[in-house]
């Protein structure tokens, strides 16, 4: 199985850009792909019903429907939305949105720890064992009244030992503050028909990352000496600049330490500029690939629980991400564990009778429910929290194939599994958190509030056990073939 280094380099080489991913082809994309298994034929046939019957008009499912705004609710607080009073036969207006895929380069493939230098670890940490355990029982063996009374004193300090590891589990918080607030008060952004250059000096040298439709570089407000990033969207047409008005309109209602936050936008002829908080970490997918990294269990804890608290905040807003993937989650820093969610370019508000189809999304993180072109809504996000949390502990892409068809037939047939070496290690509540999210209907994933409460991200002793025993992820495993 290929790492998530060269998943992510075949998938986005192949992936079609804007308007050849259309219905049609995608349906004959997935159909013609290669007849790999009973299963995915099975699946094909599902995948062809349920278009026919969409063509039918039998599109939406009013129970699914209803337990999904029951989720919604449960993350929420909030009432029903008010498109309750809407028939199911009235046809509210559908949202197709084609974005192009456009790439991110894709990184070499880096070599990972070897078999030998993890070998010699593991005869490091038994030689430490074995002279704990002659210390022990060494020399000066003494007469039976002494050992007896020594034997005492060996139980009370086990006795002792006993207590003070059950203080520690109670006293072991890990550090779960949330990132530090951007710089500026939150503010609701209206793009400025002005030259940005009169305002900002964007650093053009400096390339904090390719997007879409631009680039984002590092810039300064010349009157605050704020440091800020500046992403470039190119639109010329009014439908282009609608999309990236869209983006302002989302960041505007987001406010919250792990979302990044929008300070200014100015929008010029041919493209729209948004200014933003700037997070010098780099993305997490580097932290992934990285083998210099360390990455620990505890560490993607740290990690999914902010993304968890994002979203959960995104979906109390009643906004879904939709295009969320290890690329769109910022580090702060590369000293801490804390990050930001970033990209809402694919955002948007769920309104519950909205026939919203989103046909777009980088294959390896689409959900069945948007390949099959049904309804998103918050699970969609949940799925992709299961595909990041898979490959942040195994740096493995669990639905990967060899090409874009087979990594669609995967999705749609919902097959993966943790058989792969990359999870020898991995505890036990990590694997029921991703199972509980990889779940082919949406109606059945945990919602980012349960997520939230589920052992894996919540239970301080699991968390005490996962510090102790400080087991790595991914990167000190070497690949398989
Ligand atoms: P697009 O919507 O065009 O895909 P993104 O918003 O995902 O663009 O940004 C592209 C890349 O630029 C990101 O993956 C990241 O590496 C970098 N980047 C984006 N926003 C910031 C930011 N606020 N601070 C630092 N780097 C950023």
């Amino acid at each position: 199985r290929p790492s998530a280094t060269a998943a992510t380099a075949s998938v986005w080489a192949d992936w079609p850009s804007t308007d050849t991913w259309r219905r049609q082809e995608s349906v004959g994309l997935i159909l013609d792909g290669p007849h790999t298994s009973a299963t995915r034929s099975e699946d094909r046939k599902k995948v062809t019903k349920e278009i026919e019957e969409e063509n039918a008009g039998a599109v939406f499912d009013d129970s699914e429907e209803e337990e999904e705004d029951k989720r919604a609710e449960e993350g929420t607080g909030k009432a029903k939305g008010d498109g309750k009073s809407s028939s199911k036969s009235e046809k509210a207006p559908s949202i197709i949105v084609d974005i192009c895929r456009s790439s991110l380069q894709p990184q070499d493939s880096k070599p990972r720890v070897t078999e030998e230098e993890l070998g010699k670890d593991d005869l490091k940490e038994s030689r430490v064992g074995d002279s704990e355990v002659e210390r022990g029982e060494g020399p000066g063996v003494e007469g039976d009244a002494h050992q007896a009374s020594k034997s005492e004193e060996v139980k009370a300090e086990v006795d002792e030992e006993g207590k003070e590891a059950e203080s520690a589990v109670k006293e072991f918080i890990i550090e779960a503050s949330p990132p530090p607030l951007a710089p500026f008060d939150h503010r609701i952004v209206t793009p400025k028909p002005h030259q940005i250059t009169s305002y900002y000096t964007i650093n053009r040298d400096e390339v904090l990352g390719g997007g879409r439709f631009g680039q984002v570089h590092k810039c300064l407000e010349n009157s605050s000496g704020l440091v800020l990033a500046a992403k470039i969207i190119k639109a010329r047409s009014q439908k282009e600049k609608d999309v990236v008005r869209n983006e302002v309109q989302v960041m505007n209602q987001l406010n919250h330490a792990n979302l990044i936050q929008l300070y200014a936008a100015y929008e010029s002829r041919y493209d729209i500029i948004l200014v933003m908080e700037y997070v010098e970490g780099g993305e997490l997918f580097d932290r992934i690939i990285d083998e210099n990294y360390n990455l620990t269990e505890l560490d993607t804890v740290l990690f999914i629980r902010q993304i968890c608290e994002g979203l959960q905040y995104m979906h109390k807003m009643y906004i879904l991400h939709l295009d969320l993937k290890p690329e769109n989650i910022l580090c702060v820093s590369r000293a801490t564990n804390k990050i930001k969610i970033i990209d809402f370019g694919l955002a948007r508000r769920y309104k519950p009778r909205e026939k919203l189809r989103v046909n777009f999304g980088t294959p390896e993180f689409l959900a069945p429910e948007v390949i099959n072109y049904e309804f998103v809504s918050f699970p969609t996000d949940m799925w992709s929290l299961g595909v990041i949390t898979y490959m942040l502990l195994s740096g493995l892409s669990p639905f990967l194939g060899d090409d874009d068809n087979e990594t669609l037939n995967n999705i749609l047939a919902c097959q993966w599994n943790f058989e792969e070496v990359e999870f020898t290690d991995i505890s036990d509540e990590a694997k029921e958190f991703i199972t509980l999210l990889l779940v082919k209907s949406k109606s059945w994933r945990m919602s980012a509030t349960e997520s939230l409460r589920h052992p894996w991200l919540s239970d301080r002793s699991l968390h005490y056990r996962l510090n102790q025993k400080k087991n790595k992820c991914h990167s000190t495993h070497v690949p398989s073939p």
